[in-house]
């Protein structure tokens, strides 16, 4: 065989996607796809609620950090040799007609997360598949790589998240940055609850805390969700680890500063003084739930606006301003997370994905320290350093 024998283990969307472009650009060599689960890309097949959110076009975002917590000057890096742009021809000449939502979510048009599936397994068609094969170990052995019994010329690993990488790489001293959940909601024990359904316009932030986010936010049975906490989540995921997921969450409920929210709080009881404050709400805040801040702020059901005095109207408005919850713990976001930590990027040559202290040995995805918030982020990474990690292998074994 010319060229080599590549193993890939983890048969997810960053290893099924270097397959590939391996097998597209490098016909000669010969790629073994080693997965735990009984069949390769069982998570994208339930990506995005079944729909694969599969990439963004990235138009809302002030700056890649807004995306990227982790590894975003990496990713800027890398989207110079395959980003979204490229990520969308991709599948184009594949056959996939693509859909872009008004959120800037890219889907497939067919609202099918199996086609992508299906997609990705007939491009790398020609690779071997060994399915129920989980790895334990892997050796440096004569230039290659000791893999579940066989040599290999390079090892791709994309194991994706969550489980310490440790065993697998034992002995390589490659540095772990530990592994934490991100994308996550918030329990809330709070009357606030009551208001179960309820989605606002939001500013979030965490007490004492520089990590803040905005964006619709949904009030749930449990506790708080939507894109404000999922954002807020990604952003301090390890900080809400580190104490155990207590923490006081403020709530902005309007978008404005403090200056303009104590005027327009001015405003209301002025315009109107007979009425009662819970039936004169802000356009943007619900009337029930307007109803529940002005509880949350000492004015009882029934109190007209021009019975309320300054100190009230400035209660209101600091409500409006920084409603603190506490936090009491972390509720799953459907079934979607990703993991925060991972294969330090210090120990990874961004030009090939190679690990520097080990040639023949390549990272990409999840397994990697890089991770983003809901949107199509997580998977745009997966197939970028699966790319990148295809052209090292490469152009490390073809002459
Ligand atoms: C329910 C859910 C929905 C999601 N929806 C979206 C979305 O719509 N858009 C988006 O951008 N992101 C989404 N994500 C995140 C996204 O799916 C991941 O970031 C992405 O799949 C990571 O790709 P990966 O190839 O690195 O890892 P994975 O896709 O997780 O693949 C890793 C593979 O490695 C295998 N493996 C692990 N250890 C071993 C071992 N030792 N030996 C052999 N095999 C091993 C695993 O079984 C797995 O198949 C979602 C995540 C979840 C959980």
């Amino acid at each position: 065989m010319s060229g080599g024998k590549i193993a890939i283990i983890g048969a997810g969307a960053a290893g099924v996607f270097a397959a590939a472009r391996l097998r597209r650009t490098s016909p000669d060599l010969e790629i073994v796809l080693l997965e735990a689960g009984p069949r390769p890309l069982a998570k994208v097949a339930v990506t995005g609620g079944g729909r694969c959110n599969l990439s963004n076009t990235f138009h809302g975002l002030r700056s890649l950090a807004e995306a990227y917590p982790r590894g975003a000057r990496w990713m800027e890096r890398a989207f110079r040799r395959f980003g979204p742009e490229e990520t969308r021809t991709w599948f184009e000449e594949a056959g996939v007609r693509l859909l872009v939502q008004e959120d800037e979510c890219i889907f497939p048009a067919s609202q099918d997360a199996m086609q992508i599936v299906r997609t990705l397994l007939r491009e790398a068609q020609g690779s071997s598949w060994r399915t129920g094969c989980r790895v334990t170990r892997l050796e440096p052995v004569d230039g290659g790589w000791q893999v579940e019994g066989e040599h290999f010329d390079a090892v791709l690993v994309t194991t994706g998240g969550l489980s310490r990488p440790d065993g697998l790489l034992g002995g390589l001293d490659l540095e772990i940055v530990p592994p934490v959940p991100s994308l996550f909601t918030f329990r809330i024990d709070d009357p606030v609850t009551a208001m179960s359904g309820t989605v606002v316009r939001a500013g979030v932030a965490l007490a004492g805390t520089k990590f803040r986010a905005e964006g619709p936010l949904l009030i749930t049975d449990w506790g708080m969700s939507g894109p404000a906490i999922l954002k807020l989540s990604s952003y301090a995921a390890r900080h809400l680890a580190e104490r155990q997921y207590k923490a006081e969450l403020l709530v902005r409920w309007l978008p404005e500063t403090d200056e303009i929210i104590r005027a327009r709080v001015r405003e209301m009881a002025s315009v109107s003084p007979q009425r009662q404050v819970s039936s004169t709400h802000p356009k943007e805040i619900p009337s029930r739930l307007w109803a529940c801040l002005a509880g949350r702020s000492g004015i009882p059901e029934g109190r007209r606006w021009a019975e309320v005095g300054a100190l009230g109207l400035n209660r209101l408005a600091a409500t409006l301003a920084a409603d603190p919850y506490p936090i009491a713990g972390k509720s799953r976001f459907r079934e979607e997370f990703v993991t925060c930590g991972g294969v330090s990027l210090a120990e990874i040559d961004p030009a090939t994905q190679q690990a520097r202290k080990h040639p023949g040995l390549f990272f990409a995805g999840e397994v990697l320290d890089i991770d983003a918030i809901t949107g199509g982020f997580n998977l745009q990474a997966a197939w970028t350093t699966g790319w990148i990690a295809a052209e090292g292998i490469r152009k490390t074994l073809v002459p």
